[in-house]
This record gives structure tokens, C-alpha cells and sequence, in this order.
């Protein structure tokens, strides 16, 4: 046998976990445990601005959701730690450091002034234009020691053509004069992505890295800084994007993205793992239905197509009953179910909302149905604020859907701070304000207090409420979101 599997998934931990990364996570997952290899679960967290815990323990949840358990990361550590990038640091500038004293690398002072400059005469799309590369070593060394700010960047060749191989595409080449001089190192001294994920990908021993099609433009920058410290490159296998059904690339704006909402929806994690196995791939005998199991003995890499697997929710569904139908007895339903949303904890959780609303005991089904449901049906007339047009109405809609994905918590508390400051700056009065919401997230007028409820229903399947109600009202999207985005930042300040 030749020397063992080791793949990775690399997530950055910036916000819901996605279905891209559980596509990746099990497609690395069932490829390493075919083989008997290992399979790692590293946090690229060297956005120091946009990453949060929370997300990290959330991706974290999500993937033990799906099944699919890492055998080394950051919370069970192994002999490669740590798998924290942030944990990392004098790793990546020690390596930084060699790449400088061979050469490879240079310090450079430019200042953003001078860098705008730069892009003005030069076009907002060019590279930087080398202008520290031919500063002397001794000059530079001066320079930093008397503090003067820098980034690191790499040298890049002037000309000549990067060769490398994909699994699934063969030989790609790419010009060196269309790469730029990437900056490795950052002026508060944490390394970009392109320096981590290679310095990374070689100490922990990854042999296969298989990842999503938007970092095969990556590669070449890679290949150098491989070929710089002198270590083997792995083998690349860049999976394609999953795409709406229009063909453009997976948003949440057309589709769920979040694995946390379809465990609120209540999707089958065998099931939804089965759907992203068909992305791309199928059994050799066709069948639809497999199970984690018969994916791991059949996958071969080699025979993932290229044609841009459309992930579909009504497809999805059609799987999700099918489990439901055929692999439950009524008994382990009942059971599933109960783990799912008709357990104690939840039902106590929303008996004291509707009490003071219950005149039968009766009135519980239709007070509550909103929350254990996945899509409410509303009338789109009904969506009103005062002296609103329907148009505004979305408009407000789409920023309390900005302002809750920025939001940590969503405990009633923080919602009820959250809404309030919103109303403030909207110049409405609550009351006014919250009315679509109640519309919106449980298809009627007046429903249990708000802010409770939507504690309850969580963030995931409140935000899917909200852009449902959007679209019923005609949508933003292109130019005016744009537009609104601005807007959005004036008001409320700025949204990365
Ligand atoms: N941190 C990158 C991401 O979030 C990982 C890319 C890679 O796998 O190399 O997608």
C-alpha cells in the first residue's frame, strides 16, 4: 500500500455553515474513509475581523449532524496541531521569514496612498506593480527595524506559463504575467489564506486536496510557494460549485445554503447527505438512494463530471420523503420526530406563549403550527406597513435580514434591542414595524409575542421566512440591491 489518504476540509468561520462545505466535507470524507485514510477538519480563521467562534461551533455541529466525525481538528486536536489557524501565527511567520532570506519573498512599505495611486493610473483591475521588489535587503531590514509598516509578498515570475494538474481537468496552464505579487504576509502580521493554506496543507501531511472550483485560480501561487520551500505538491481536485437552478452559482437569495436550516425544516441528514452525493457523482448501478456506506466503497474521484450540479430543494424533498417512507417504522418516526421539534423542551418552551392566547386546548393547533413547519402560507397583501409602499416593505424586510445575520445572539432580548434601534433609525413606530414580520413568519396577523417566537423558530428559519416574503413582494435584487446595500450601510453602518 502506498502512503496513507490524508484530506481536509479548511472552513473559514464566517458566518452560517454552508451545504458547500458539507459537499466538500463528504466528498473528502467518503474518499479518505474508503481508503482507510484520515480525514481533518482545520479552521481557517485568519480573518480576524469576520470570523467568530460561533460559526466555528456551529460549522462544528452541523458536520457532527451530518455524520460526517473529522479524526483530528480543533476540538480533539492530533499530532499536527493546532488546527486553529489563528493558533498558528509564529508557524506561518517563521516560514514567511525563510521565503524572505532566500529571497523569494520581499518586504513592501507602499502605502495605501501610493497603492491607490498606483490603481488609478494603472486601472482598477492590475496587480501591484513590483514597485518594492528591488528594494536592497539591507534597506528593507533598516526600514522595518525602524517600524515602518509592511506587508510580505511574494515574487511572482515576470513571464513563462504555471503548469499543474487537476484530477478532474487534466492539465491547466496559466501565464505568470496574469499573477500578481500576493501579499503572504499582512501588515498586522497574519498571513493571508494562499501562505497558511499551503504551509498548512503540507505540515499536517494532506496528500489529496479536494475543494471547491473557485480556488483552481489559486493554484499557481501555490505551486510556487510549494516549489519555493522545496515540498511535493499533493494532488488537486477541485470539485465544480453547486448552482440554483438558474445556473448561477448557490445564494441563499435562491436557495437555502445554510445546513442549519434544513435541520430546522426538517431534513434527514442521511437524506441530505445522499442529495450532495449526487452532485457531481452517482453510483455506479444509478440508484438514487445509497447510504454513507455504499458511497465510501464506490467513490472514485475520477468519476465526478464537471457539469455543474444543480442542487434542487424540490429534488431534495423528493429524497427526503422517500427515507421517511421507506426506511422508518412507524415507532422510529415517532422517535425522530421527537427529536426533531415534538419534544418536552420545545413544547415547554411554547406553552407559556400561548396560554394567555388559548381559549380551548384545541386553539394549540393552529397558534402553533408556525412552529413546527417549514414554510408559512401568507397572503402578500397582508405584508403592510403604514404609509409603506410594497416595494419599501421588501426594502425593510431585506434589512432586518442584514441586520440579523450580523447580529451574535438571538435571544428575544437582543431581537427586542435589535428591533427597537431599527425602528429608531427607519423612523417607525415598533408597532408599525413588526406588523409584516408577524405575516411573514407565521402566515397571520397576530400570533404569539414576536421576539420569543422567533427565539424559538431560530435564525436560520426566520431569515428563510423573511426572504420568502421579500420575493412574494416582488424581490431586490441586481441594481437595486445595489442600491439598497448603500443604502443599507448609511443607516445602519457599514456590511462587508
Ligand atoms: N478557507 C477556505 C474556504 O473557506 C478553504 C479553501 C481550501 O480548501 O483551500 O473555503
Amino acid at each position: 500500500m502506498g502512503e496513507q489518504v490524508r484530506v481536509r476540509i479548511a472552513p473559514s468561520p464566517t458566518g452560517d455553515p454552508h451545504v458547500g462545505t458539507a459537499y466538500q466535507a463528504l466528498f473528502n470524507y467518503a474518499f479518505a474513509k474508503g481508503r482507510g485514510g484520515k480525514f481533518i477538519l482545520r479552521i481557517e480563521d485568519t480573518d480576524q475581523a469576520r470570523s467568530t467562534k460561533e460559526s466555528e461551533d456551529a460549522i462544528l455541529e452541523s458536520l457532527r449532524w451530518l455524520g460526517l466525525q473529522w479524526d483530528e481538528g480543533p476540538d480533539i486536536d492530533g499530532p499536527h496541531g493546532p488546527y486553529r489557524q489563528s493558533e498558528r501565527l509564529a508557524i506561518y511567520r517563521q516560514h514567511a521569514e525563510s521565503l524572505l532570506k532566500a529571497g523569494h519573498a520581499y518586504r513592501c512599505f507602499c502605502t495605501r496612498e501610493r497603492l491607490d495611486k498606483m490603481r488609478t493610473r494603472q486601472g482598477p483591475d492590475t496587480g501591484y506593480d513590483r514597485h518594492c521588489r528591488n528594494i536592497l535587503p539591507a534597506e528593507s531590514d533598516k526600514r522595518a527595524s525602524a517600524g515602518q509598516p509592511f506587508v510580505i509578498r511574494m515574487k511572482i515570475p515576470g513571464e513563462g506559463v504555471c503548469v499543474f494538474q487537476d484530477l478532474l481537468r487534466g492539465e491547466i496552464r496559466k501565464d505568470w504575467a496574469l499573477v500578481d505579487d500576493q501579499i503572504i504576509i499582512k501588515s498586522d502580521g497574519f498571513p493571508t489564506y494562499h501562505l497558511a493554506v499551503v504551509v498548512d496543507d503540507h505540515l499536517m501531511g494532506i496528500t489529496h486536496v479536494i475543494r471547491g472550483e473557485e480556488w483552481i485560480n489559486s493554484v499557481p501561487k501555490h505551486v510556487k510557494l510549494y516549489e519555493y520551500f522545496g515540498w511535493d505538491l499533493p494532488i488537486f481536485c477541485h470539485l465544480p460549485l453547486l448552482r440554483n437552478k438558474d445556473k448561477s452559482k448557490l445564494s441563499k437569495r435562491k436557495n437555502p445554503t445554510s445546513i442549519n436550516y434544513y435541520r430546522r425544516a426538517g431534513f434527514l441528514p442521511e437524506a441530505l447527505l445522499n442529495y450532495l452525493g449526487l452532485m457531481g457523482w452517482a453510483m455506479p448501478d444509478g440508484e438514487d438512494k445509497f447510504t454513507l456506506q455504499q458511497m465510501l466503497a464506490n467513490l472514485q474521484l475520477e468519476k465526478i463530471s464537471l457539469g455543474g450540479p444543480v442542487f434542487d430543494v424540490d429534488k431534495l424533498r423528493w429524497l427526503n420523503g422517500r427515507y421517511i417512507r421507506e426506511d422508518f417504522s412507524p415507532r422510529a418516526l415517532q422517535e425522530k420526530l421527537e427529536s426533531w421539534a415534538l419534544n418536552r423542551e420545545r413544547i415547554g418552551r411554547i406553552i407559556p406563549l400561548v396560554q394567555p392566547r388559548l381559549e380551548t386546548l384545541a386553539d394549540w393547533g393552529h397558534l402553533t403550527a408556525a412552529f413546527f413547519a417549514d414554510e408559512v402560507p401568507f397572503d402578500p397583501q397582508q405584508l403592510k406597513i403604514k404609509g409603506k409602499a410594497p416595494q419599501e416593505v421588501a426594502e425593510i424586510l431585506q434589512f432586518s435580514v442584514w441586520r440579523l445575520e450580523e447580529q451574535g445572539g438571538f435571544s428575544a432580548k437582543a431581537l427586542d434591542a435589535l428591533f427597537r434601534n431599527m425602528a429608531v433609525t427607519l423612523e417607525l413606530k415598533l408597532r408599525d414595524l413588526l406588523a409584516p414580520f408577524f405575516v411573514a413568519l407565521s402566515g397571520r396577523r397576530v400570533w404569539t409575542p414576536l421576539f420569543d417566537s422567533m427565539e424559538i423558530l431560530g435564525s436560520d428559519m426566520v431569515r428563510m421566512r423573511l426572504r420568502r416574503a421579500i420575493e412574494a413582494l416582488g424581490g431586490v435584487s441586481g441594481k437595486k440591491l445595489k442600491k439598497l446595500e448603500k443604502e443599507y450601510s448609511v443607516l445602519f453602518g457599514r456590511r462587508d
